[in-house]
């Protein structure tokens, strides 16, 4: 409980909390447990928060109430049950009201209170915040637990004042009864809020005009008793079932569907779809059908398509059915909505669809709405125009002013900027819970609020315990912060879409994905890191100048090569070369099994050509366009001991569906039964036979280029100054990922990148001693560093950030340059040695291979802006910016 009076007639309190909803209520409830004295400001009457406001016809949650609960309390979990699979407004409201009362929190809360101004003192090291009612209050710590769509967009249509009907908010609903019988009304809106009010408005109507600017997915919630199947997931093992929401990826215990679009066939897709679909479930539909279904514009195309059908399926009118129909934006991208109905409402006689992308509203009138070729006369509007989401409720509602007397809003001119989503660099002791940089709205809130909630209250008790007063974020751990944030990002499609994700949705607002879209689990698991390292990215202050500040960024890596690290120190291997040989290349070979199948191309062809001491095998990729194709001659990695022509199957389709051009991967011998220079004399009379068999391969006669990944990387160059010194064949261009130039083990690459990055020091120490003897070590066939550098064809080096082999490759380069031969680098930030050979895993590897497919279009003299294929989630962003998130 917080102190009735102190300094200044202020209210003192060790918290003070904004808004009395979920996350609220359970903040008070933790803080009062840990010992604090806390307050609750509200600014409605009573308890409830989004769920107060939000009272529209049909208001319903759309996760499912068996998720959309608290699990704090076991008692609470069996005090309480829901009635429905998807509660309605007022149950849920109920529900808030029980937990109020049976936690007894009411008593810590001022309702019918707005704080009017938040500012920190720094001489006192605590926050004033002055209030629409009682007395101020002096806190310590300040949270903003005010929702991240509670703050109503304005009405931005030109003439809404002179309206003389009836005028709602579908966010700011009344409390008495509305009764639209008899009444002709417009909603204005088409997202989550109409959706679900339409269908009950329009059997009360006379007449409904629904004006819609952009059409959402929406699918039949299939509403009723809570499924028999969840019931019995959730009872069988109540803790598990928490807990494994608590570390998946949307906050609902659902494993990611495994399968690829391209490996179901289309009658297994539908049948996948049509099963989603009779869930009626968003998180099964976004989430169980494919695995590419939310990160690759043609895997989300796939569901896209056939959601679209089921909306010409109910709509009667061909015109208003296609109104209907989403046609900009990803499925998943903007929040896609759960409906009752919804479609089948435009079937009714008392239902009229304007649609605003033909005929824009030009102004509301006093009697109606004008649009370019209408006026429609209603006597009641209302508006579900949504809110200034994520950053409303800090930035709008009250000026926060932090270290300096600089404002939030200041601060956040450009886009929000939070370490973790949890705080802001400049504002000491200032929470937000589920703030833009946290999973909040892309995940079930139940589980982030809650998240949020323990993390701030274990914080504090471990400050308090330390005896430090102040805790405040880096700038650096900021800044990292944002780079992660975009780099996760890239990943999914939600860039793509202009939404209230986005910040599009308010005119004006600075744009960029605001949640982070790394997932809750991942989350949970950075935030607890920042923990057990010591408060990375934080400085604490306390009492006689005691700091502590272990500055730096939480996340260094791409977010889903941290993922793929993650999983591999989980499995605790042993050391690759402990394996010996012929072990290491069965471990490959099963580890490869599990990776995701490589995409189709044209055509595949597996035959020998002659090497010099017998045949060798190879594998060509070639396009589906018709050829014949410029060859591309590609040496596969594994240090010159594992491998063959099929080990890098995915990266040679995919680079082969990217560029358009033919593959052909060559099975050169490997150490240490053939050790140095076996590999690269295989590997040169390959590239020889392939050139001069060009035709025959149905390639383009003429020039060849090179590309290699690894020891590959290593073969390509090497075969690119073999050729050049013995007289052919000519060769295009080079394109080197992540190569072997030399054989100096004490570049800085080695040193900090020696363990933990999959391919470690002492792996390649194991790979030298089985090819190359020392005394051969500097010859050019294998150092190629080392070789003569000048009239070398045109190259790319790709380099990754954190390879051992980083420095070597970017040596290579800048040596080649220095010759005069054209080089482009690319130099991976946050990548490890396999991201790019990791298709379909690492997937912000992309942009990457987007710039390399064109590096080779260039080397081939093809035109570099085509691209031959949609397959990339690029493919409706420019291409540069996908390669920007993961280059330098
Ligand atoms: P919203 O999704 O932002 O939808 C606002 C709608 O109003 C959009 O169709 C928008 O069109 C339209 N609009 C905005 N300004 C307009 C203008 N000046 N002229 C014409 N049309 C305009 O807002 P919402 O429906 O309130 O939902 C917001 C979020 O709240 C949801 O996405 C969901 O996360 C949450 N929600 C959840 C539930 C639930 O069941 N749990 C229910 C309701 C809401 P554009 O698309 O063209 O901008």
């Amino acid at each position: 409980m917080a102190n009735a009076a102190g300094a200044g007639g202020a209210q003192q309190a060790d918290v003070a909390v904004v808004g009395a909803g979920f996350a609220g209520l359970y903040l008070l409830h933790r803080l009062r447990k840990a010992g604090f004295s806390a307050i609750g400001l509200e600014s409605g009457n009573d308890v409830g928060g989004t769920w107060y406001w939000n009272r529209y016809p049909g208001a319903r949650c759309d996760i499912q109430t068996s998720d959309y609960s608290y699990t704090w309390d076991p008692e609470l979990e069996k005090a309480w049950t829901w009635s429905e699979k998807y509660a309605t407004q007022p149950e849920i409201l109920r529900y808030l009201g029980f937990v109020a009362d049976r936690y007894d929190l009411r008593r810590d809360i001022r309702f019918g209170t707005t704080v009017s101004a938040a500012t920190w003192d720094d001489g006192t090291q605590r926050w004033l915040l002055t209030t629409s009612s009682g007395a101020p209050v002096s806190c310590r710590y300040y949270v903003m637990a005010s929702g991240c769509l509670s703050a109503p967009k304005p009405p931005e249509i030109e003439g809404f004042k002179d309206f003389k009907g009836e005028v709602y908010f579908t966010g700011r609903w009344p409390h008495e009864k509305v009764d639209f019988t008899g009444k002709r009304v417009a909603v204005i809106g088409t997202g989550s809020s109409a959706i679900q009010s339409i269908p009950l408005i329009a059997q009360q109507a006379a007449h409904l005009t629904v004006f819609q600017r952009t059409p959402n997915f929406a699918l039949p919630a299939h509403n009723g008793p809570s499924p028999a199947d969840r019931v019995e997931m959730l009872q069988k093992d109540i803790p598990a079932f928490r807990e494994q929401a608590r570390w998946s990826m949307a906050g609902v215990p659902l494993p990611p569907a495994t399968d690829f679009s391209w490996q179901l066939s289309d009658a297994e897709r539908r049948e996948r779809f049509e099963k989603a679909w009779a869930a009626g479930d968003l998180v099964v539909m976004l989430t169980q059908l494919w695995a590419d279904q939310a990160v690759d514009v043609d895997g989300n195309t796939l569901v896209a398509d056939l959601l679209r059908e089921k909306v010409r399926a109910v709509v009667k009118d061909p015109e208003t059915a296609e109104a209907l129909t989403p046609r900009d934006h990803p499925f998943g991208s903007k929040r896609p909505c759960l409906d009752t109905g919804y479609y089948a409402t435009y079937n009714r006689p008392n239902v009229t669809l304007v649609n605003l992308r033909r005929e824009p509203i030009k102004s509301i009138t006093a009697s109606g709405i004008k649009t370019d070729s209408r006026t429609v006369d209603v006597d009641a509007i209302v508006f579900a125009t949504g809110f200034d989401a994520m950053t409303g409720a800090i930035t709008a509602v009250h000026p926060i002013s932090g270290r300096g007397g600089k404002s939030i809003a200041e601060a956040w001119e450009h886009g929000p900027q939070t370490y973790l989503g949890l705080t802001v660099a400049g504002f000491p002791n200032l929470f937000m819970i589920t703030g833009p940089g946290s999973p909040s709205v892309l995940s079930n809130m139940m589980v982030s609020i809650e998240q949020h909630v323990d993390w701030i209250t274990d914080r504090l008790v471990a400050l308090r315990e330390a005896g430090f007063t102040t805790i405040e974020a880096t700038d650096t751990a900021q800044a990292g912060w944002q780079r992660h944030n975009a780099d996760c990002s890239m990943i999914t499609l939600h860039r793509l879409a202009n939404t209230w994700y986005t910040g599009a949705n308010v005119p004006g607002k600075p744009q960029g994905v605001m949640p982070y879209t790394g997932g809750v689990g991942p989350y949970r698991g950075i935030c607890n890191e920042v923990v057990e390292r010591g408060m990375l990215g934080f400085r604490l202050t306390g009492a006689n100048g005691a700091e502590q500040c272990n500055d730096g960024e939480i996340v260094r890596l791409q977010p889903d090569v941290r993922l793929v690290l993650n999983l591999l120190a989980s499995m605790n291997l042993p050391p690759l070369e402990s394996f010996g040989a012929q072990g290491a290349r069965d471990f490959l070979t099963q580890f490869n099994a599990t990776r995701p199948a490589g995409r189709p191309v044209g055509e595949v062809v597996d035959g020998t050509l002659p090497g010099t001491d017998g045949p060798l095998p190879y594998r060509l990729y070639r396009p589906s366009t018709p050829g014949p194709h410029p060859i591309v001659v590609y040496f596969h990695g594994g240090g010159w001991v594992l491998g063959d022509e099929q080990s890098d199957d995915p990266l040679c389709r995919d680079l082969c569906r990217r560029t358009g051009m033919a593959f052909v991967s060559v099975g050169y011998r490997h150490a240490p039964e053939h050790r140095f220079p076996t590999a690269a004399e295989d590997s040169y009379a390959a590239l020889c036979w392939i050139a001069g068999h060009a035709a025959e391969l149905g390639g383009r006669p003429g020039p060849v280029s090179v590309a290699g990944w690894s020891a590959g990387g290593n073969m390509a160059a090497v075969t690119c100054q073999m050729a050049r010194d013995r007289g052919g064949p000519q060769i295009a261009g080079q394109l080197l990922i992540c190569p072997v130039t030399d054989c100096t083990f004490d570049r800085p690459s080695y040193v900090d990148n020696a363990t933990g990055y999959f391919l470690t020091r002492s792996l390649m120490y194991w790979f030298w001693d089985l090819y190359c003897s020392p005394a051969d070590r500097t010859d050019p066939r294998v150092s190629p560093l080392r070789g003569k550098l000048a009239g070398l064809p045109p190259a790319m080096v790709v380099t990754c950030e954190f390879d051992p082999l980083r420095d070597e490759g970017v040596a290579y380069a800048e040596a080649m340059a220095a010759e005069g031969v054209p080089v482009e680098q690319l130099k991976a930030r946050g990548h490890f040695h396999s991201s790019f050979a990791m298709v379909d895993v690492v997937i912000t590897g992309v942009g990457g291979r987007v710039q390399m497919a064109r590096a080779l279009r260039r080397f081939a003299g093809l035109p570099v802006e085509e691209t031959p294929t949609r397959q990339d989630n690029t493919a409706q962003r420019p291409i540069q910016a996908a390669a920007a998130g993961a280059a330098d």
